[in-house]
This record gives structure tokens, sequence and C-alpha cells, in this order.
């Protein structure tokens, strides 16, 4: 009937193998279990997103469970359009009438004048719609195997990884396979949540390896969700010192008195490339100063929604403000003024792209002892250091580093940090990580006698969801380059093997 052996195997030890009904009964439990996992990870991956709990569950149940993400935010991207003339952006946010307020066609959130666009979308979903009740047995068995093989890799809920300080996973032992095993030790980063089946792809090319999800928000006082790859140990990992604060109120207390009872947020949401504008903060402002006391729940509501949205802090009575870079940086664990010098855009750009210094080290903690004396790097995408500086700070000489990293600015930035903190070791900059080839691999591995450790996170640009036009996976033209991570790794467990 379209069930897989191993799900047909577990029926039948749940059940026996004597009643074919009560086989089938749990069967299409199963099935509906995965609808609603898959639900509930769309649910999550939304919020994470930054869209309010009630939206992206109203797009899930109005389009179906099985709606890819991309479709989902276009159902909310499109309910927002709609209700554009009563959106804190285009009238003050006082003005806003609740959801319950509004007429039924405000509320669905296409605006009476498009009656095009409206049609349009009202075609599209309603067909979605027919598909997300289709309880056929053809429906539920595609569902089902689709997200068996193409998304075998769950993203947990609370992304502790392999243990995180103080919280340890219980009795987690991991049995890497043989040929993932180093020299060298490699690191690879995204972000966590992708297009269904990435994470598949890149563990089955990276020697089938479980990755390891982590929020940031257990190292600092913003949530980062990202996925690890890595063959390093994981037992006795330890905490980089200074442990930095945890909480928005300890990272920036000069705000303290700004903060409004009601905004009650204890973390930022993932630094982002770019910030809310100028204009949103005066919006929000506006809103604000038309109540003496505390604005109306309503208000309330629309101004976290831009708060959560774009990090926004209060920065003065009513002002909801973006963050500034070296808040920026401070949070993510770079030393001060670490991109000073450039123009706060690129310098957004650079820390919003960069690792959680944290993070890193406490999973880079456990080579302090491996190399005493020093580790040779060879770094992938090295942005502005994020992998150098955990090192660095873990105490790790740097004996060598052949960097690649095709961004000037960043490489800039990068190079200051070596300078500025004395490196004794060889800082070798090269560009395009597509044009380092296998030859120039076998001199760098001649010569520095090997990488201890590879590491890289390659461009995110087409995997996260706040890419809303090219959000083409791994495909993607700069996500693809996970493939060269991929490749260079491979040479040079290669040459690495042969030179034994
Ligand atoms: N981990 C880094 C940032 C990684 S973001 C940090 O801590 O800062 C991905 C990086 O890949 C970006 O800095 C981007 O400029 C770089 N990149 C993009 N295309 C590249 C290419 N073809 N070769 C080398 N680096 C590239």
């Amino acid at each position: 009937m379209g069930f897989s052996v191993k799900m047909v195997t577990r029926a039948i030890e749940e059940t026996g193998d004597q009643n074919t009904e009560q086989i089938l009964e749990v069967l299409l439990r199963y099935s509906e279990d995965a609808v609603l996992r898959e639900k509930e990870t769309k649910l999550l991956h939304l919020i994470d997103m930054n869209f309010l709990e009630d939206e992206a569950s109203s797009a899930i149940n109005a389009c179906g469970p099985d709606t890819s993400i991309a479709d989902l935010i276009d159902f909310i991207y499109a309910s927002q359009i709609g209700k554009t003339d009563d959106f804190p952006l285009c009238k003050p946010l006082h003005q806003i009438p609740n959801d319950d307020e509004m007429r039924p066609d405000q509320r669905c959130g296409f605006p009476p004048t498009d009656q095009k666009r409206k049609k349009l979308f009202a075609e599209k979903f309603k067909r979605k719609l027919e598909m997300g009740r289709s309880d056929s047995k053809e429906s539920k068995k595609n569902l089902k195997e689709s997200i068996e093989e193409h998304d075998r890799i769950r993203i947990p809920r609370h992304m502790i990884g392999f243990g995180i300080p103080n919280e340890p996973r219980p009795t987690f032992q991991r049995k890497l396979p043989e040929e993932a095993i180093g020299p060298p030790y490699f690191y690879f980063e995204n972000v966590a949540y992708t297009p269904t089946g990435v994470w598949d792809t890149i563990s089955r090319f990276l020697y089938e390896i479980e990755p390891e999800f982590v929020d940031s928000l257990h190292f600092c006082a913003a949530a980062r969700k990202r996925g690890y790859v890595h063959n390093l140990p994981v037992q006795n990992r330890y905490l980089l010192q200074p442990i930095p604060p945890l909480t928005i109120y300890e990272a920036l207390p000069m705000t303290r008195k700004w903060w409004p009872t009601w905004d009650q947020r204890e973390k930022f949401n993932c630094m982002r490339t770019c910030i809310g504008s100028a204009k949103l903060t005066q919006r929000i402002k506006e809103a604000l100063e038309c109540w003496g006391g505390n604005p109306p729940i309503k208000t309330q509501k629309r101004v976290m929604y831009e708060c959560k949205k774009w990090n926004l802090l209060w920065s003065g009575k009513n002002i909801a403000a973006p963050l500034e870079p070296d808040e920026y940086e401070f949070i993510m664990g770079y030393p001060k003024d670490h991109t000073r010098g450039f123009s706060t855009t690129e310098r957004y750009k650079a820390v919003g792209n960069a690792f959680q210094v944290d993070t890193v080290a406490y999973h880079f903690s456990v080579l302090k002892s491996m190399f005493p004396t020093g580790i040779t790097v060879l770094s992938l995408f090295s942005g502005i250091g994020g992998a150098e500086i955990a090192l660095h700070r873990l105490g790790i000489p740097l004996k060598t580093v052949v960097s690649v990293e095709i961004s000037e600015v960043s490489r800039s930035i990068f190079r200051g940090w070596w300078e500025q903190t004395n490196q004794r070791g060889n800082l070798i900059e090269l560009e395009d990580v597509q044009e380092l080839s296998t030859d120039q691999l076998q001199k760098y591995i001649n010569t520095y006698g090997g990488f201890d450790l590879i590491v890289g996170g390659s461009p995110c640009t087409n995997l996260t969801g706040s890419n809303l036009h090219h959000r083409d996976g791994l495909a993607g033209k700069e996500s693809i380059l996970f493939y060269d991570f991929w490749r260079v790794l491979n040479t040079v467990k290669c040459i690495m093997r042969n030179n034994k």
C-alpha cells in the first residue's frame, strides 16, 4: 500500500503480526503524526523568522501543512500587503484596528482596490486549501514519503546540540564513521533552517555525520540557530571566559531605564545583515506618544512585532532603535571596534554573517589540549575571522592560517585584527575558494606539514528564510559553494593520507 518497509516493521513490532486492520491503523497514525510534526516544524520555522505565531498558524491552516515555507511566506506577505493601509509603516499604530474589528476582506488581507491580485491569490490558496485538507491515502502516502526521503534530518526544537554548558545531552556518545575521523579536524557551519533536504545533503557529503544544531542564545544575549557538522570530540568542552552577558539587560544595561514593562524580551533575535529603518523608529515613537502610560494591548502587540522582527532596543523614551554596530560586535563575541573604519552597512553585513564567537569557541575548546604548541588552520569563507578569534581567545596559538575570503572588506578587518593582536604565525590570504587548486593545497600541506583544522561556514544566501527571492537551496548561486568546502576537505584528506 506504499508504506516503507521500515514503517511496516515498526508497526508490526508494535501490534504483533496477526491483525492486519490494527497494523493499518498504526500505519495511518504514523502518517498523521508525520503531518503534525511537519506542521509544528513549519510553525517554529516561521516564528523563528519573526512572523507572529497567529499569522504563521493561520497560513499553515489555510494552505495545508505540506505547503513549502516559501509559499507560506508568500501567503503571509500577501496578507500583510492586504493590510498595508492598516499596517504600522503607513498609519500611526494607535489607529490600527484589531483583527476582529476589521471587515472580513481586510482580515484575510486583500486590499479591496486590488481585485486582480486578490483573485489570483484567492485561486492559488483555494487550491492549496483543498490539497491541504485532502485526506486521501494517496496524499498521505506522498507526504509521508517526502518527509521520510527528503527530510531525514529533523531540526530539534531546543537547539542544545550535543550538549550546552550546564546541560550536557544526557549519556550522549557519538561514533563517527571511519572515513570522517581526522586528521584533519573539520568544522562546517550554516543556518539551521534551510529548504527541505539541504541538511540531508550536507550531512551525506560530509561522511553522514549528524549535524549539531545549536542556538547561540545559550551562549549570549541573542538567538542564532545554526547547524554544525564536524568531527571534533564532544566531551569535556568548556566555555570561554569571561562568560558574556546572557540577557539584554546585562549586555546593554544603559538601555534598562527606557525599557517598557510590556516588552519582556530577555534575548534578541538573530542578528541580521540589515537593520530597521529610522522611519520605523519614528512611527513607533508617534504611536506611543499618544498614550500617557502604557499603550493598549493592540498597540503593544504591533510594536512588539516590529521590535522582534528588527531587533530593536529602547534607547530613549518611546524610542525603539536598531542596535549600533559595536553592540552587534559585542553580542556576537567580537573585540570592541573590530569592524570600525568601514561603513555602517558594511559593518552590519560583516557581523551579521559571522560566527558567534562564544558558541564556536565552546566547540573548539577540545582542541586546546591537543595543540598546545599551536594549530595550522585552513579557513574557508573566513569573513571577519570568527573561527580564528575563538581559537586565539582559547589560548591556542595560530601557527599558520591559510585564509580564503572573497570580500576585501572582510579580509581587511581580519588582517587588522591579526596585526593588532601581534600574531606570530603566518597568515596567507587567498580570495576565491573556487580557484583554490589541488596543486596549491599540495604546496601548503608540504610547506606547513598538513592542516590540523579546516573550518568554514559557506554563504547561506540561498538557504536562509529571509531571502524571499532566491531561496534556491544548495544549488543557489552562492550556497553552491558548500561543494567547494567539501572538495577542498576531500582533497586535503587525500593528500594528507598519501603523505603519511
Ligand atoms: N564565518 C565567517 C563568515 C562566513 S559568511 C565569519 O565568522 O565572519 C560567508 C563568507 O563567505 C562571506 O564572508 C563571503 O564574503 C565569503 N565568500 C563568498 N563567496 C566566496 C568565495 N567564492 N570564496 C571565498 N569566500 C567567499
